[in-house]
């Protein structure tokens, strides 16, 4: 890497929207100085045409279910069959086929402003269970796929024991397991991170992790300051199940076996009592929303303003990748209080693109970035102000036009670490994203 400046026509400040900004970035990744007000681009700069926003953070990601899209919007079902045609495709797998399917998920994410990405992982071994010869073969797969795609990655990667309460995996789960939370501890602290790279945890669900087993994941966790997520109440019956079974609800059975607080991120959070809500709140534990998969899956609307009020930070994360697309769900995320409240203005544009950056990274733990500010990751993307989506509205106005008028589409440069990936709409480092996807999907497809 070497020192490089670039030029902002437009960029997103902490202090708001400013024009003609110039961004210096050093060799170790980092931005150096921001200065405001240089109204054309200083001799050797690179140009950023449009709205510069602070990179876009995807804190959930499960990179293989791209290779569901379209075949899931196909016909009826419910979430539960949405998970058998899953579990097909995860039965596929392999540390090579998967490679190749997340670096082109992930060089998609790179073109849609995407810098980082959290992925919940959880295909560890050889179907029927049995360990590769390298127990992290799948993990080190996602990791090098991110590097090799440009975008930074936090492997979660996830203790996954159990079908249901008190039921053992059935049998696509059984290459998810590693039979104990003792061994998917020992497993996971061989992988090793990196600039690029961090390594995290996550509970798949309180039906995939015997109860008794909670505590050891959250030690884990807390052990070595790493995030730690877990998908939370998606469905009613998962609640059902679990007040049956323990006689708490989920959020509950998690707060009392030591899994929340602010490193923790819970999921989806849709069906809650506000018992729940309070105690996510008040632990402080973040909440990522995905309403672009929670809508295709039929599950409901989560209580985004009631947690963000008790406490919890919002990020945001494309998950099922029905589409990877972080202004969409920034603007569903309001969009869908809207309908529900009939009122409007829930969050600002400012604020929509905090949970879709800096509060995404943080809850990645990637604390240095979501910012364009010295000090802070040379992680941002500009979006095009001269679309046929984007046109018209005055500079000003560009955070609201990105948010709620602008797609994918419009982004047009992405740069990681000071490194520009996606130049002027095309990535530098995956030649054709589009060819590798079609590739890498027919490869694991029935
Ligand atoms: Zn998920």
């Amino acid at each position: 890497m070497t020192a490089q400046t670039y030029w902002a026509e437009h960029a997103l400040l902490d202090t708001g929207v400013e024009p003609g900004v110039v961004i210096e970035t050093a060799a170790d990744g980092r931005i150096t100085a921001v200065r405001r007000g240089t109204p054309a681009p200083p001799p050797g700069a690179v140009s950023l045409r449009g709205i510069t926003l602070p990179g876009l953070a995807n804190a959930h990601s499960h990179a293989f279910h791209r290779a569901l899209r379209g075949a899931t919007q196909a016909g009826e079902g419910t979430f539960w069959t949405w998970r058998e045609v899953m579990y097909r495709v995860a039965d596929r797998l392999t540390p090579d086929n998967y490679f190749a399917l997340a670096r082109a998920a992930y060089a998609e994410m790179a073109l849609a402003g995407i810098t980082s990405v959290g992925e919940f992982h959880y295909v560890h071994h050889l179907a029927g269970g049995a360990r590769y010869d390298n127990p992290n073969a799948m993990g080190e797969a996602l990791i090098a796929a991110a590097a090799e795609a440009g975008i930074r990655i936090t492997l979660l990667d996830t203790c996954y024991l159990s079908s249901g309460f008190g039921a053992e995996p059935d049998k696509h789960q059984r290459r998810f397991s590693d039979g104990t939370a003792e061994r998917w501890a020992e497993r996971v602290s061989a992988l090793k991170g990196d600039d690029n790279t961090r390594i995290g945890a996550a509970v798949h669900s309180v039906r995939a992790v015997p109860a008794e087993q909670l505590g050891t994941v959250a030690a884990w966790a807390q052990e070595r300051d790493a995030p730690l997520h877990v998908h939370l109440s998606e469905q009613t019956a998962e609640n059902d199940a679990c007040v049956e079974a323990h006689g708490f609800t989920p959020t509950a059975l998690l707060a009392h076996h030591g899994v929340l607080g602010p490193r923790t991120t819970a999921v989806h959070a849709t069906h809650l009592t506000p018992g729940d809500i309070r105690l996510l709140g008040h632990s402080g534990t973040g909440v990522c929303m995905c309403p672009t998969t929670e809508r295709d899956l039929a599950d409901g609307i989560g209580p985004a303003p009631a947690l963000q009020e008790a406490g919890s930070p919002l990020s945001l994360g494309s998950d099922s990748h029905a589409v990877i697309d972080l202004f969409e769900e920034a603007r569903a995320m309001e969009l869908n209080e809207r309908l529900r409240s009939r009122t409007r203005g829930h969050w600002s544009s400012a604020a929509l693109l905090r949970a879709a950056s800096a509060d995404g990274h943080a809850a990645l733990g990637w604390d240095g970035a979501g910012s364009i500010s010295p000090g802070a990751l040379a992680d941002f993307t500009t979006v095009a102000l001269d679309s046929v989506r984007t046109a018209g509205p005055p500079p000003a106005l560009a955070a609201e036009t990105a948010v709620f008028a602008a797609t994918n589409a419009d982004v047009r440069d992405t740069v990681v670490g000071g490194r520009h990936i996606v130049r002027d709409g095309n990535h530098q480092l995956v030649a054709d994203v589009a060819v590798e996807l079609a590739r890498a999907i027919a490869a694991v497809r029935d």
